[in-house]
């Protein structure tokens, strides 16, 4: 009998030593960040799970060291997913240099290559890592814990020279509010997404294309019905973001945030509330 009680409060004394206080405090705190870098011309979208686990969406344009530097601040130590939308320079450019700054688990890219040096240097970093690269297609869930992390594109093949219509697309919600990062993705893609009943519905939407005028259609708008649009824009030769694509968002509501006006755009939600660090533009 004596030896049961001993037994028990080794227990019970076990129990409070193996709950580690952090899991208490952060229950009350647990945030969704999400930041939309400025990196110019291109992409690189941070996520910062509630659990504490990292998300990069593509690493922009340069070398890669303006994303590593801008990691290293947020005191990021891993990624769990690195995300390669596509195989364009201005979106999968950095991640070779990301990839030797930091421990990797999974890299994730759609099933389309490239002849470029850049996506040359994405492969061999992958390579060195050790990794395989994970496909990136509709319906595969991403192992990430709080949060529902899914790709919703693409649904389908399409010609390897269109490599904007193979980007990955990710929605991602936590409680009530949502987030769709398209990548570059075009109207066809987007097209083929809503026929296939894909759940594109998001309160804020990552702008395809940095703003070009052949993404973000009207069709993708009334799907995804957006409170609030994130244009990844630098300057460019190609006219982004168009007259075009700016007035469609308005013309459905949409408030607007600019990395090229306004830096980087941080969004952050607790599931119920959502706020940003800058007031929209438009
Ligand atoms: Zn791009």
């Amino acid at each position: 009998m004596r030896q049961l009680k001993v037994l028990l409060s080794v227990i019970v004394a076990l129990t409070f030593i193996l709950v580690p206080t952090s899991s208490i405090s952060n229950a009350a705190t647990k945030t969704l960040y999400v930041h939309f870098i400025n990196v110019g011309q291109g992409d690189s979208i941070y996520i910062k799970a509630p659990n504490g686990e990292d998300i990069l969406i593509d690493g922009g344009n340069k070398d890669g060291s303006d994303v590593v530097a801008y990691l290293k601040k947020q005191k990021v130590k891993d990624i769990e997913v690195m995300i390669a939308t596509h195989p364009d320079a201005d979106h999968i450019g950095g991640l070779d240099e990301v990839l030797k700054a930091f421990p990797v688990k999974s890299v994730y890219a759609p099933r389309v290559g490239s002849t470029t040096q850049a996506y040359k240097d994405f492969l061999t970093a992958v390579k060195n890592k050790k990794l395989t690269i994970k496909v990136a297609k509709a319906d595969v869930v991403l192992p990430i814990k709080g949060v529902s992390a899914k790709f919703v594109g693409p649904v389908k093949s399409y010609n390897t020279s269109d490599t904007n219509d193979w980007s990955a697309v990710l929605k991602v919600t936590y409680g009530k509010k949502s987030f769709l990062f398209t990548g570059d993705a075009e109207t066809k893609a987007e097209t083929d997404m809503v026929k296939a009943k894909k759940d594109l519905r998001a309160d804020v939407l990552k702008v395809g294309h940095h703003g070009a005028k052949t993404s973000t259609s009207a069709t993708l708008l009334k799907a995804v019905k957006p409170s609030y649009a994130v244009i990844s824009v630098g300057k460019n030769s190609y006219g982004h973001p168009t007259s075009e694509v700016l007035n469609r968002l308005k013309s459905y509501k949409v408030k607007v945030f600019r990395t090229d006006k306004q830096g980087t755009i941080i969004a952050t939600t607790n599931g119920t509330t959502l706020t940003f660090n800058v007031k929209p533009i438009y």
